[in-house]
This record gives C-alpha cells, sequence and structure tokens, in this order.
C-alpha cells in the first residue's frame, strides 16, 4: 500500500472486522535481540493493551543510527524488541476508551510525557523524567521491529490524510531535526550561511527541515557519496570535509549542526563555525565517550555549543504534518523497504560506506 489517503474516513461496516482490522490473532512475529546480539524472528504472545494503551500494527519502521549503537553496545537485554520511528493504524482502541479509536492512522512519538513536571510545563517535554522509563524500541518498552506494538494513546499523532507509511515512520527523525533547530536560535530571515556535518539520516532531515525554514545557504560534510547525493537532491552544497565548509559556502557558518556523534566532529564543528557562531550537537556520542574540543579557539571565537536531544510534543506534531505533506520525501524516496526477517542484513548494509540512506522495515510481509 502506498498511500494511507482516504482509509481513515472508513466507515466500519455493519458486520465484520473493518478491513484493517486483522482476523483475532493470538501471536505475532518481532526481529528480537537473540544470540550474540543478532536479530531474530521470533513469535510473541499478541500485545494486550493496559489502560490508556493502544496496539498499533506497524506499517513501516525506520531503523537509526541509535540501534545500530544500542545493539553494538551489549547492552540490551536478550529478547529486546528495538524500533522507536514508525506508523500504522491503531488496531486495538485502549480499554478504558483513553486514546485514538481502532483504525486512526498514526506516527507515534516513542515514550510518554507526564505533561505535569517542570520539564513538561516549561515547554521542554523532550527533557520529561517519565519518558526515560516509557520509551518505546530503546531497550525498555519493545518498539517497532514488530506486526504490532502496544503504545501510549497519547503518544499518537493522526496522520494527514494521504500520508504513507513510510512518511508516518519518518516524522521521528524529522522531529529531531526541528528541535536540533529550534535550540539553534536561528532566523531564517537573516539568511544564514548553515552547515550540517554528517548526512545520515538526521543530518539529512536537518537539511530537509533547514529547507523548508527558508535557509538557502546550506554546506554538508559527508563523504559517503550515496548520502551526499540526497543532501545536494534538497538544494545544499556538498564537501568531503568539515574542513572545507567555509570555502564552499564562501563564509565560515553561523550555525554548524553537528549530526555524527563522533568523537572529532565537534571540535571540527567549532573550528569551522563563525566567530559568535553557535554549535548544535544533534548526534549522539558514545556512552562513556569524551569530545576533545580545541580549548583557546573556543573561547577565543566565543562559539555557543549546545546539544540537541529529542523533541518536544509540539515538534513532533509539527513533524507529522510536515513530513505527510512531503517535507521530507526527498530521504523517504531514497529509503529501502526491508522486510523484518531481513532486519540482520539491513543493519550489516547500513554500516557499508556504499550502503542505504535508510531502511524501513516493513513488517507487512
Ligand atoms: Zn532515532
Ligand atoms: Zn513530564
Amino acid at each position: 500500500m502506498d498511500s494511507w489517503g482516504g482509509k481513515g474516513g472508513t466507515m466500519m461496516p455493519a458486520t465484520g472486522p473493518p478491513p484493517w482490522e486483522p482476523a483475532v490473532q493470538s501471536s505475532m512475529r518481532a526481529a528480537a535481540i537473540g544470540t550474540g546480539g543478532r536479530l531474530e524472528i521470533v513469535e510473541r504472545p499478541e500485545p494486550q493493551p493496559g489502560p490508556g494503551e493502544v496496539v498499533v500494527a506497524v506499517e513501516r519502521c525506520g531503523i537509526c543510527g541509535s540501534d545500530l549503537h544500542l545493539r553494538a553496545s551489549g547492552l540490551l537485554p536478550a529478547g529486546a524488541v528495538l524500533g522507536h520511528e514508525f506508523g500504522g493504524p491503531v488496531v486495538v482502541a485502549a480499554p478504558d476508551g483513553d486514546g485514538p479509536a481502532v483504525g486512526t492512522l498514526v506516527s507515534v512519538l516513542p515514550a510518554r510525557r507526564c505533561g505535569t513536571c517542570e520539564a513538561c510545563t516549561s515547554g521542554r517535554s523532550n527533557l520529561c523524567p517519565l519518558q526515560v522509563t516509557t520509551s518505546i524500541g530503546l531497550g525498555w518498552r519493545n518498539g517497532g521491529y514488530a506486526e504490532r506494538v502496544v503504545v501510549p494513546g497519547s503518544s499518537c499523532h493522526p496522520v494527514p490524510p494521504h500520508t504513507t507509511a513510510a512518511q508516518a515512520a519518518l516524522a521521528e527523525p524529522y522531529a529531531v531535526a526541528l528541535h536540533a533547530i529550534a535550540r539553534s536560535r536561528m532566523a531564517a530571515d537573516t539568511d544564514p550561511a548553515v552547515a550540517v556535518i554528517g548526512a545520515g539520516s538526521v543530518g539529512l532531515m536537518c537539511v530537509a527541515a533547514l529547507v523548508q525554514a527558508g535557509v538557502t545557504r546550506v554546506a554538508v560534510a559527508e563523504p559517503r557519496t550515496v548520502r551526499a547525493a540526497v543532501a545536494r537532491a534538497m538544494g545544499a552544497v556538498t564537501v568531503d570535509r568539515a574542513g572545507d565548509i567555509a570555502r564552499a559556502l564562501g563564509r565560515p557558518p553561523d550555525v554548524v549542526f553537528e549530526a555524527t556523534g563522533t568523537a572529532e566532529a565537534p571540535g571540527q564543528a567549532v573550528e569551522t563555525a563563525a566567530i559568535g557562531g553557535r554549535v548544535v550537537l544533534v548526534g549522539v556520542g558514545a556512552p562513556g565517550g569524551e569530545v576533545p574540543m580545541p580549548a583557546l579557539l573556543w573561547v577565543v571565537k566565543e562559539v555557543d555549543v549546545v546539544p540537541s536531544i529529542a523533541y518536544t510534543d509540539a515538534e513532533f506534531a509539527r513533524a507529522v504534518a510536515a513530513v505527510g505533506n512531503g517535507a521530507a520525501d526527498k530521504i523517504v524516496e531514497s529509503a529501502q523497504h526491508r522486510r523484518l526477517a531481513d532486519a540482520e542484513q539491513a543493519f550489516d548494509d547500513l554500516r557499508r560506506p556504499d550502503g542505504p540512506v535508510k531502511v524501513l522495515l516493513d513488517p507487512t510481509r
């Protein structure tokens, strides 16, 4: 199925299940962490929602760079199901009716936020402590590398009409980019020169969101040709190394988004940034890792270095609307679609220098 358009408005027939509802199932397939950390297909009992929870039938689930790092870390318990970028129809409503109705097509914010803590009430729900233990597909709760998954009803964001399953899945990394841009405090109407280091899916989402925001001067440092080509297709200029960014832009960038998560990139970002510029760290470093910085240059240029993690509820809602309306289509179109059973192969392929920009698992086949 390419588009979900029109399905959301389908009336439930008087008899028989609606077309999106599977026949009553007793089990489902998932790609779980198995022997030696390999992803293996397992049969799991059909997930049952608790109060305030619904079941979503996953139609596409993105494999995120952080999934590769998490798996490699060895920290995941055996049996864990990854996947925090996914969308699909609600197939079982919350037992207490608290959440979207069956048939609603949703993109899922993969955590629960409390709405009442200091972070939530000050507009920083991305920092809500509750989401640590409620995160979906990051080792705590099982995620979207599965046919079906239990999620909080409050985390379901209905998608715009005609949104595809791939677009719904990729709203999550686009939301990461929207938050990074908010952290940059850039004013698009001042015609800033902007750099992105790394054109993995988050770096590319930054490019897509910058273009949507009206930023016209974007340079991307990315040596891998497949990824660089997608950045260029969105209007960015590309260079192999961060050291070549200023030349490509004709001036040092006012804002640099560091989207590789490598140890050396933050220092390179400070080196390339304009005097008084700003560096946003949106790449997530390795656990226990440290970042060397050019101490003198950093201070003398007075470059602000700010971290950026996840997104607020409002940013996620904006991302669902934007991606459903085509804001990330160059990335969506470049994604490869694979079966759940091919998840292990997809992890291998994503690590290759000429590997795909993005893989979307399709649990429906
Ligand atoms: Zn991710
Ligand atoms: Zn909270």
